[in-house]
């Protein structure tokens, strides 16, 4: 049986009008250890020929077989598998890979056969020192001369055994001292047990071959051989290795090299990232702002006191009749302090109008609580005093003011304690000041709020017997749902329906926790949309990258790469830069957090470890969604048409 078998090939490129038919009828065999050129005119199907002996291509018809192996069978992988194993190229033009040191470059056929790295080194040096190349293996293929080149490539060949060595005019780009001392080389590859297929077109060089095939318009037209008997030769080839160890060899250099590639487009690299980082940026901040408001809110109710249950007339806030309802009494409000699981209760009652003081006439509002309320709703004094019980009882006319008021109402810094003023024409004397409400609920900073007894409010100044609200400071022995459930009860037994709706301290904090969970979420995804972006960003830059590497693929899948690793290696790219680009979005918001927390004291970013893991995931999944399809696109390369590209 024959190494290599071709009957009734053919091969035939474009179509219709444009078809050209370039190899015709080939039957060809060739034995182990044989040394055959293959010469013919410019144009005649060589190239072309010795293309589909080596599996960079398919014939359009025919057979085409390797240790009676048929070829048309083969997956893609096996096909990647056999010129691997059994073929090495030496090109041309070298094809060697312009990032890689020379050794590198040697190198690389092992790293898809899975030889260990510190192996592949040694084997990659012996094979250059054996070539002449000693004290060059760390030179780029751009700092060796042509010779040199072609040597590193013979060593490339030979690296996975090389069984087979198929040469396309090696000395072809050579000077002719160069060019003798690579067919020196080849010769004696060929006497150590090589099998060896080169194409010339130099008759002097054909000499050198055991056997000369001429191919004219694509048809042999002559085949002699010297020596009709060859002495089949043998060549160790190197064990594949196909372990997790192997595998993760390979991830690592996968990695190497897509580090390599990201380092040598810094600019265009950059670029890329710059989506994934404002879009990462934007969505690890929004989290963090949000994450802080809601801390800065959530902790401004635990000031108020958490059990606390307010009562208002109505079905909820917003209701239009609310206004209507005249039930909710301060009869209601001593009811209820009497129950055993109530600390205490303070009615409140409003009445907006106009503030009167010397010359000035403003418009306020004029809280009627009662003295426990600022306790309740945590008020600080801030000069004079609050009024008492006893100040409720009598109906006193005594107001407590706020910062705003005072600034208003005493603009010379005038000590306002004493000084009366008129609210709705009723005369008030200034009791005292409360400190500016340093809490998310301040409402409107400049309202003017000010505070009085509620039965001096309803009974001097509103008339009204119904109140606004009820606030209900609930027992340390009772929990927040049970007082509620007895509020409940209790009001209705009064009321005789229910016409009133109370929040529980608990209940709004549920509420600030899903309103701001809300927004972060809504800014988060507009946030996204820029991630979208970026991503759609890497995958361009990808797919541009392939298009500039398709020579390189080519390179890779002729000396065995299988599609899973040109896949692996661009996806990797992808992910790095993703994941780059990330990493830089975080530490960009961290810094933009840093920034913030030093000028806004109020309340700061919170970062959670929780939206910087997502972040990451974010980023990696970015890189393997937009990456997959320009890394799919490479691995999928026809490798001759990936070669043949400039
Ligand atoms: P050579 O003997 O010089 O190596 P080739 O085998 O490279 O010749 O090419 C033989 C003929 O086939 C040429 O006429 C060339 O134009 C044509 N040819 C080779 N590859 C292709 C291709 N991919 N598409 C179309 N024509 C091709
Ligand atoms: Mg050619």
């Amino acid at each position: 049986m024959s190494l290599i078998e071709c009957k009734n090939i053919n091969r035939c490129f474009g179509s219709g009008a444009n078809r050209v038919h370039v190899l015709k009828d080939i039957n060809l065999k060739i034995d182990k250890g044989d040394f055959v050129a293959i010469i013919g005119q410019s144009g005649s199907g060589k190239s072309t020929l010795m293309n589909i002996l080596g599996c960079l291509d398919t014939p359009s018809s025919g057979s085409y077989m390797v240790d009676g192996v048929e070829t048309a069978k083969m997956e893609a992988n096996e096909l990647a598998g056999l010129r691997r194993k059994r073929f090495g190229f030496i090109f041309q033009r070298y094809n060697l890979l312009n990032a890689l040191s020379a050794r590198d470059n040697v190198a690389l056929p092992a790293v898809y056969a899975g030889l260990p790295h510190k192996e592949r080194y040694n084997r990659a040096n012996a094979l250059l020192h054996r070539l002449g190349l000693e004290g060059k293996e760390e030179n780029k293929p751009s700092e060796l001369s042509g010779g040199q080149q072609q040597r590193v490539s013979i060593a490339r060949a030979l690296m996975n055994g090389g069984e087979i060595l198929l040469a396309d005019e090696p000395t072809g780009a050579l000077d002719s001292k160069s060019g003798e001392n690579v067919m020196d080389t080849i010769r004696q590859l060929h006497n150590e047990g090589h099998t060896i297929i080169m194409v010339t077109h130099d008759p002097k060089i054909a000499a050198l071959a055991n056997r000369v095939i001429e191919i004219k318009d694509g048809y042999i037209i002559s085949d002699v051989s010297k020596n009709s008997e060859v002495a089949p030769g043998s060549v160790e080839t190197l064990p594949e290795n196909r372990s997790w160890l192997f595998r993760k060899d390979q991830l690592l250099e996968s990695f190497r090299m897509s580090v390599q590639a990201i380092m040598s487009h810094k600019m265009r690299s950059l670029l890329t990232m710059l989506g994934i980082i404002i879009g990462i940026a934007s969505v690890v901040s929004v989290v963090a702002l949000g994450k802080g408001t809601q801390t800065k809110i959530l902790g401004d109710i635990a000031a108020i006191g958490t059990n606390t249950i307010s009562i208002y007339p109505g079905k909820g806030f917003g209701d239009r009749f609310s206004g209507k309802i005249k039930t909710l009494t301060v009869a209601d409000a001593e009811v209820i302090g009497r129950q055993s699981y109530v600390s205490n209760v303070t009615p409140m009652t409003a009445s907006s109008g106009t503030i009167t003081y010397r010359n000035a006439d403003l418009t306020g509002q004029l809280y009627g609580v009662g003295n426990q309320y600022f306790d309740v709703r945590g008020f600080k004094l801030d000069e004079g005093r609050l009024f008492d019980e006893q100040d409720v009882k009598d109906n006193a006319q005594v107001v407590v003011i706020d910062q705003n008021t005072l600034k208003k109402l005493f603009p010379d810094n005038e000590n306002p304690l004493g000084k009366v003023i008129l609210f709705k024409k009723r005369p008030l004397t200034i009791i005292g000041t409360v400190k500016e409400e340093k809490n998310a609920f301040g409402g409107d900073s400049d309202s003017l709020q000010l505070w009085s007894p509620y039965t001096t409010v309803m009974n001097q100044i509103t008339g009204e017997r119904h109140i606004s609200s009820l606030i209900v400071k609930v027992g340390d022995n009772a929990s927040s749902q049970a007082a509620e459930n007895g509020l409940t009860e209790l009001l209705i037994s009064r009321h005789g329906t229910e016409d009133f709706f109370m929040r529980n301290s608990d209940s709004i904090k549920q509420t600030v926790e899903s309103a701001t969970g809300t927004m972060t979420l809504l800014i988060s995804s507009i946030a996204l949309i820029s991630l979208v972006v970026g991503g759609i960003g890497v995958m361009n830059i990808m797919l541009v990258s392939v298009t500039e590497r398709t020579k390189e693929i080519g390179v890779r899948m002729a000396i065995g790469a299988r599609q899973g690793n040109i896949l692996q290696q661009f996806l990797i790219e992808a992910v790095l830069i993703c994941l780059i680009g990330g990493m830089t979005g975080i530490a960009l918001s961290i810094l933009i957090g840093m920034t913030f927390n030093h000028f806004v004291t109020d309340f700061a970013m919170t970062f959670s470890a929780m939206s910087v893991v997502g972040a990451v995931a974010c980023s990696t999944i970015i890189g393997v969604v937009f990456g997959y399809i320009p890394a799919n696109r490479a691995s999928k390369l026809n490798p001759i048409d990936a070669l043949a590209h400039d």
